[in-house]
């Protein structure tokens, strides 16, 4: 068994790293506090290689392993959530689909456009379809040779930006063995009756863009279709498999950030006359942080190399994704009462932190369905 990452892994994260510290960081706070998603920031981002991490160099992307991405989104979350998010929800839940399920002419077209400067979205929840996706109702009726979109999507990320490009998009597709048959369509920005609202004011991933999409019989042609009529749920769903590992990612980074910057509170904060973090209250706290850290990576980098291997990951993607974030939601919560009053004043970055994490037990499967994919993959 081995636990290093070889020597291209760790100059990309150091790379990454450097590009957070210097690039993201002085940014984020500005970023939070005005709602602003950073369109420049996101063009630099394109211009290191941050969008369309996995691609093949063949369609313009860097041809990166899964471990690489999912070390580069824990390095972005490390000091920014939004960030993050704008990172892990375009190459996993924009990209993902279009390069694992994508016609030859499909990626010619859009993978070289999303590997530079343009972003993708994920359109699966609707207002009556959260954690149960059949419960869609956005319809897409074959008229001639078009098809015909109507419905909303709302919770979209990515997908009201100057620079998206489009959203993948379930909808019912008609009926099979007295079911229903869904169909995931590309729908490009700028397309007649398709219209994007930015949805504003949420507590965390302030800088993140999260969209409602309106489908007023949009016609989209049969090349407009990802993978087969009817395969949209089983595309949808695997796409949200991979997703996983991304909020995991998410979570160990946000985790990271957050124990680090206690770690150096409490060794500056000075009460009765010692740094706090000789007292063992406070001491045990962090001890507890950095256990909980390095199994959180255990867990999740185990996950990437299975999916590295081409072998089956779903189970672990989902354990990944419920512990990583918990461990979020835990590690944020102590390292605030590590730092005091102080930790939650936004002048220091730890309630910007404390806000984030709190999306990753919600989104791409909250803990509860989590809980019942591991429950079911473990035989209950
Ligand atoms: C900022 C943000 C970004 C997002 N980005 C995207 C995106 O890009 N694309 C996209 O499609 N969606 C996106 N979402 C939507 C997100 O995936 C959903 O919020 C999530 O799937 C949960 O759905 P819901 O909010 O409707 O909650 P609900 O499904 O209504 O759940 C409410 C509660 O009921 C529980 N529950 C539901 N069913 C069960 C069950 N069977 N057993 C036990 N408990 C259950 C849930 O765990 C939860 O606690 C985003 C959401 C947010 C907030």
């Amino acid at each position: 068994m081995n636990f290093d990452l070889n020597k291209e892994q760790c100059a990309w994260r150091e790379k990454v790293r450097d590009f957070a510290e210097k690039e993201v960081k002085p940014l984020a706070r500005y970023n939070d506090e005005n709602q602003h998603f950073d369109t420049e920031l996101t063009l630099k981002m394109g211009r290191v290689g941050l969008l369309g991490m996995t691609v093949p160099k063949d369609y313009g992307g860097l041809g990166l392993d899964n471990l690489s991405y999912i070390i580069a989104v824990e390095e972005l979350a490390r000091v920014d959530g939004s960030t993050a998010a704008t990172i892990a929800a375009d190459n996993s839940l924009g990209i993902g689909p279009i390069k694992d399920y994508g016609t030859e002419e499909q990626k010619r077209k859009y993978l070289p456009q999303l590997c530079k400067d343009r972003l993708w979205g994920f359109g699966l929840t609707e207002s009556d379809a959260g954690s149960d996706s059949r419960g869609t109702k956005t319809t897409a009726t074959p008229i001639g040779d078009q098809w015909v979109l109507e419905g909303e999507k709302i919770f979209i990320t990515n997908s009201a930006t100057p620079i998206t490009l489009g959203t993948t998009v379930q909808a019912v597709s008609g009926m099979k063995d007295g079911k229903l048959e869904f169909t995931a369509l590309l729908v490009e920005n700028g397309m007649e009756g398709f219209e994007q609202t930015p949805m504003d004011d949420k507590m965390m991933w302030r800088a993140s863009n999260t969209g409602k999409l309106v489908f007023n019989k949009v016609r989209l042609s049969h090349e407009h279709i990802l993978g087969a009529v009817g395969e949209g749920s089983h595309l949808m769903l695997a796409t949200l498999d991979a997703g996983r590992l991304s909020i995991a990612a998410m979570g160990l980074g946000c985790a990271q950030g957050a124990y680090e910057m206690a770690l150096d509170y409490s060794k500056q904060r000075v009460q009765f006359g010692k740094p706090v973090s000789k007292f063992q209250a406070v001491a045990f706290k962090l001890a507890d942080m950095a256990v909980q850290i390095d199994a959180a990576r255990g867990l999740l980098y185990k996950a990437c190399w299975l999916k590295d291997q081409g072998r089956s990951y779903g189970k672990e993607a989902a354990m990944a994704k419920l512990y990583c974030s918990e461990v979020a939601a835990t590690v944020c919560d102590n390292a605030v009462q590590v730092m005091g009053g102080h930790g939650l004043l936004k002048a220091y970055d730890m309630e910007r932190f404390y806000r984030d994490q709190r999306i990753l037990q919600i989104g791409e499967g909250t803990s509860e369905i989590l809980r019942l994919v591991i429950s079911r993959a473990i035989g209950c």
